[in-house]
C-alpha cells in the first residue's frame, strides 16, 4: 500500500491494510478478463481505482479523465480545511452570515441537509468545530490528548445544525456561528455519484469507481457479476466477506481505525457522536449496501453513531435496508437482507445476529 501517499489524504482517513474496505475481487486471467480495465489515480486525498468492462483503450483512458475530473473538482470545493469553496462558506457563516456558492455546492448542501434530517442528526455535517477541536481537520492524525470535557460541550450546548442553512440557488444563508460545515461523511460519497454520472454520460455502463475502498458499482463484468470483497476490520487478515453486485450498488464502509489517536489506554477515533461530543462508543465498523453513494455514506457515520443497539429503527428510518455492523466484540450484526448476501471468507465464519425490519 501506498501508505506515504494515502497519509496526505484530506476527507478521510488512510486505508491501511489494517482497515475494513472493499475491494475487488477476481481480476485475474482467463479470455474473459481481457475487457476489464483497470486504473488507479489519487484524487480527494486517496487511491481511487476505476474499473471499467467491455470498453476499449481509448474509451478508457477518456472515462478516467472524466472520473478524476469530477473527484478534483469536489476536492477543491468541498475540502474541511484546505481553502476552496466550503472554507470561504464556513468563514461567512461564522460570523453569522451567509455567502454565494456555486449551484454545484449548493446542491451536495441540500442533499447532505436532507439526510441529516434523516438520520435523526447522528450524521450531522454542521459539526465542523468540533471535528476541529479534536484535530481531525489536518492531514496527519492527531496525537492527543483528547480537548478539555468544557471545550466539547461548550460547542454540544451551541447545537449547531443543518437545519437553519437556507440553501437557495447560488447562495447559502445562516445566522448561527456555530455552524461549520464539514462534509467528510459525505463528500466522498456524493462526488462518487458524480463519477458515475459522468461515466453514464460517455455511454459507460458497466464500471466501478472505488474511492479508497468506498465504492459505487453499474452494471456487471462482462457474464458475471461485479465480486466485491470487504477487508477485515482492525486486523491484518485478508478478506473477511465478499458479495456480488447487482446493477447499480454502492458499498461504503465507517470505521473507527481509519483516523485516531490512542491515549491512557482508551482509542479516540474521527466518528463523532453528536448528542455527546465524543467520539462514537462501541462499534468498529459499519457497511451498508445502498443504490446512491451519498447516501450509504452518510448512513454508514449515522448507523455507526447509533451503534449495536439503535442502527435498526435508524437503518429503516433512512430507507436503507442492508447494513453489517462489526460491534467491539467483533459480533456482526445484519439485516436480513445484507445477510442473504454475505459470503463469510474468514475462518471461522463470526458469530452473527440478524436483526429483522422490527429492530
Ligand atoms: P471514513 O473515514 O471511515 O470513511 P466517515 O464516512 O464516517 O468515515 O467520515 C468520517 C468523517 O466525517 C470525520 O473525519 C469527520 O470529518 C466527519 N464526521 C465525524 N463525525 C460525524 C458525524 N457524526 N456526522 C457527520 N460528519 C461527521
Ligand atoms: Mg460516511
Amino acid at each position: 500500500m501506498k501508505v506515504s501517499a494515502q497519509r496526505r489524504r484530506g476527507f478521510v482517513a488512510v486505508v491501511a491494510l489494517l482497515s475494513i474496505c472493499a475491494v475487488l475481487l477476481g481480476a485475474c486471467g482467463g479470455p474473459k478478463e481481457e475487457t476489464a480495465y483497470k486504473r488507479q489515480l489519487f484524487a480527494m486525498g486517496t487511491v481511487i481505482e476505476v474499473s471499467l468492462w467491455g470498453v476499449d483503450e481509448a474509451r478508457a483512458a477518456e472515462a478516467v479523465r472524466a472520473v478524476e475530473a469530477v473527484l478534483n473538482d469536489a476536492h477543491v470545493r468541498w475540502h474541511a480545511w484546505e481553502p476552496g469553496e466550503l472554507t470561504r462558506l464556513n468563514a461567512a457563516l461564522g460570523e453569522g452570515r451567509g455567502a454565494e456558492v456555486s449551484a454545484e455546492t449548493a446542491a451536495a448542501l441540500r442533499r447532505a441537509q436532507e439526510l441529516a434530517t434523516a438520520s435523526g442528526q447522528l450524521f450531522n455535517p454542521a459539526i465542523g468545530r468540533l471535528v476541529g477541536l479534536w484535530g481531525f481537520h489536518s492531514s496527519e492524525p492527531p496525537l492527543g490528548p483528547p480537548p478539555p470535557r468544557d471545550a466539547i460541550v461548550a460547542l454540544i450546548e451551541a447545537a449547531p445544525g443543518m437545519d437553519g442553512l437556507r440553501i437557495e440557488d447560488g447562495r447559502v444563508e445562516g445566522d448561527d456561528p456555530a455552524v461549520q460545515l464539514d462534509l467528510g461523511a459525505f463528500a466522498k460519497g456524493y462526488a462518487v455519484d458524480r463519477a458515475i454520472e459522468a461515466l453514464r454520460a460517455l455511454g459507460i455502463d458497466n464500471a466501478i469507481v472505488n474511492a479508497g475502498g468506498d465504492l459505487r458499482a453499474i452494471g456487471s463484468h462482462g457474464e458475471r457479476p461485479w465480486r466485491i470483497g470487504i477487508r477485515q476490520p482492525a486486523s491484518q487478515g485478508g478478506i473477511f466477506a465478499s458479495i456480488e453486485t447487482h446493477g447499480d450498488e454502492s458499498v461504503f464502509t465507517s470505521g473507527n481505525y481509519e483516523r485516531y489517536f490512542d491515549h491512557e489506554g482508551r482509542r479516540y477515533h474521527h466518528i463523532l457522536d453528536p448528542r455527546t461530543g465524543y467520539p462514537a462508543q462501541h462499534t468498529l465498523s459499519v457497511t451498508v449496501i445502498h443504490g446512491e453513494a451519498a447516501a450509504a455514506d452518510a448512513a454508514a457515520t449515522a448507523l455507526f453513531v447509533a451503534g449495536p443497539g439503535e442502527w435498526a429503527p435508524l437503518a429503516r428510518r433512512m430507507g436503507i435496508s442492508q447494513v453489517m455492523l462489526i460491534d467491539a466484540d467483533m459480533k456482526v450484526y445484519m439485516s436480513p437482507e445484507m445477510a442473504r448476501r454475505v459470503r463469510f471468507e474468514a475462518q471461522p465464519a463470526p458469530e452473527t445476529i440478524i436483526v429483522d425490519e422490527a429492530g
